[in-house]
């Protein structure tokens, strides 16, 4: 069974939360602060995290931060702050998914069990090469001239996407389904996200590849 932890201080949430996803078959505990979803993180090893930002005490960042030091669980922040600096701020430190408030509850849940699936399929063990990049699919290390960068899952898994087949268009569709598992939903906020965080690392250095909007369709990776 899925165990789902919310980490949420507004009780009307964590209601609703609560009972769509026991509804929905999954196991739910929940946390009013940071602290507690720590605590309640250590001892019950939730396959998913939903998380808020604005929590009293640790706040929702931080608290991320403490979580992927030591676990890659797929954690989906869901907050009202919807300013392009606190979703890039999230995916920065590591967070899968961004849903802004308010949400529609069989969104999430959908988003949840694409999550969970996408958890267990794992990584690899890949080298790719292109121009002067190298990325390695055991490390999620992306080697470019004179720097190295950690890059979190799901911005491995889209660099990996245009590495497979350079110059070849990969559709919205196509990342929005193998990456996060919700090609249907439509919703390409999140991958934009991370194409623009990939295209400022690849940028910091001239022989690299570069990542091209092919308009209405998707991106390509294209020679430095
Ligand atoms: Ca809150």
């Amino acid at each position: 069974m899925t165990r789902v932890l919310v980490i949420e201080d507004e009780p009307s949430y964590v209601e609703a939360l609560e009972l769509s996803l026991a509804a929905e078959g999954f196991e739910v505990d929940s946390a009013g602060d940071g602290k507690a979803g720590l605590d309640a993180f250590q001892r019950r090893h939730p396959d998913v995290v939903l998380l808020d930002l604005m929590l009293p005490g640790i706040q929702g960042l931080d608290v991320l931060r403490l979580l992927r030091k030591e676990s890659d669980v797929p954690v989906i922040v869901v907050s009202a702050k919807d300013a392009e600096a606190d979703i890039v701020s999230a995916l920065e430190l590591g967070a899968d998914d961004y849903v802004t408030k308010p949400y529609s509850i069989r969104e999430l849940i959908a988003r949840v069990r694409a999550a969970d699936r996408r958890s267990a399929a794992g990584i690899g063990t890949e080298v790719y090469t292109l121009g002067s990049a190298t990325l390695d699919a055991g490390s999620l290390k992306l080697q470019l001239a004179g720097a190295e960068h950690d890059l979190p899952k799901k911005e491995f898994e889209v660099l990996r996407l245009l590495m497979e087949r350079p110059g070849r268009v990969v559709s919205r569709e196509e990342f929005l389904d193998r990456v996060w598992g919700f090609a249907w939903l439509g919703d390409t906020r999140t991958l934009d996200q991370h194409i623009r965080r990939l295209r400022r690392r690849l940028e910091s250095d001239p022989d690299a590849p570069s990542i091209e909007t092919v308009r209405g369709v998707g991106y390509r990776l294209v020679e430095g």
